[in-house]
């Protein structure tokens, strides 16, 4: 079996910046590109937040731009998803879906996170046929229609905003009677006259012959003034938040109760030694770009120092 200094998985802002740190110490690293090659900035358009960019930069020209930062400096990437993990001893055994493995001395999980689903047998039943959860990825099919975000963040207001310049109509489905997003989006959904927002709503069925054609839909539900009614919409996308990809790392990396890789004080150490966490994977509270690279910075000096120190 090959046998490596530095496995990374995942190819996000973290992963590629673990990448750029690693590859520039010599490590050669390998990187693992997983499910979603590039992470989730792929699915946004442009971004207009990540210091460099005055002028904004789109999403897939920056993750192309990172990768090819990485492998200027020797790291290869390898379009392979990591389907089990051996943590038991080092050093540590991964193999992938192609049926490859490979033995690593350390490891960086930059898995990321996943969007998540309400759980309704309808979401599954009508993927692809009207439910989403990326506006950025389908919002394009809805150009002059009628959508629904459900969802109260950032996330669901920055959505909203996206699809209120293809949809002819935006409805936000928010459970709660106001939203949690940040004020200057908050300030935008609610002054922009194509999005209108349902306050204190679940969608409780979706309906439609060959696609998703209405949201079966509830207004305070358990309260004494309790209301059903269905909403007639074309496109249904969920923005109520992500779950991070851990599951592959259990028993032995120790998550917390939401499922995110817990690591040491504000660095990236796991429960394992050699075993380190970059990015949303272990990250409830910021999310960002900018801080999953510099977590993936933080994650490859600290697999330098272990290698060094261990004499690998
Ligand atoms: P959040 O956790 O902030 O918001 C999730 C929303 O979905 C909440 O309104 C929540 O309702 C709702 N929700 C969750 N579960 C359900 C459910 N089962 N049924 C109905 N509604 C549900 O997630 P986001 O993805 O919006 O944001 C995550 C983090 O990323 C935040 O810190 C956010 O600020 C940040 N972010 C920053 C951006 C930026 O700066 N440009 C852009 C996007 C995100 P409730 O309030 O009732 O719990």
């Amino acid at each position: 079996m090959e046998t490596i200094r530095l496995l990374i998985l995942g190819s996000g802002p973290a992963g590629y910046t673990a990448g750029i740190y690693a590859g520039r110490a010599g490590l050669a690293p390998v990187i693992c590109e997983g499910l979603q090659p590039g992470g989730q900035l792929t699915t946004t358009t442009e971004i207009e937040n990540f210091p460099g960019y005055p002028d904004g930069v789109d999403a897939n020209e920056m993750m192309s731009q990172l990768r090819r930062q990485a492998e200027r400096f020797g790291a290869v990437v390898r379009s392979r998803i990591a389907t089990a993990v051996d943590l038991n001893k080092a050093p540590y055994c991964i193999t992938f879906d192609d049926g490859s493995q490979v033995a690593c001395h350390t490891l960086i999980i930059a898995t990321g996170a996943t969007a998540k689903y309400l759980g309704l047998p309808d979401e599954t039943k009508y993927q692809g046929m009207g439910v989403s959860a990326c506006a950025t990825c389908d919002g394009f099919f809805y150009r002059r229609k009628r959508v629904a975000v459900v969802g109260g963040g950032d996330t669901a207001c920055e959505e909203a905003d996206y699809l209120a310049t293809l949809a002819e109509k935006v409805f936000m489905i928010v459970r709660k009677p106001f939203l949690r997003a940040s004020q200057a989006m908050q300030d935008r959904v609610k002054n922009n006259p194509k999005i209108e927002i349902l306050f204190e709503t679940n969608t409780v069925g979706l309906f439609g012959e060959n696609g998703v054609e209405g949201a079966h839909l509830v207004f305070r539900k358990g309260e004494t003034d309790e209301r059903h009614y269905d909403l007639p919409i074309d496109g249904f996308f969920l923005a109520i938040g992500h779950t991070p990809n851990s599951q592959l790392f259990l028993p032995n990396v120790k998550i917390d109760e939401q499922g995110y890789i817990i690591t040491e004080g504000a660095t990236p150490r796991t429960s394992v030694p050699g075993v380190f966490a970059a990015g949303d994977v272990a990250d409830p509270h910021y999310r960002q770009a900018i801080t999953a690279a510099a977590s993936g910075c933080k994650a490859a000096l600290e697999a330098q120092r272990y290698l060094s120190e261990k004499g690998l």
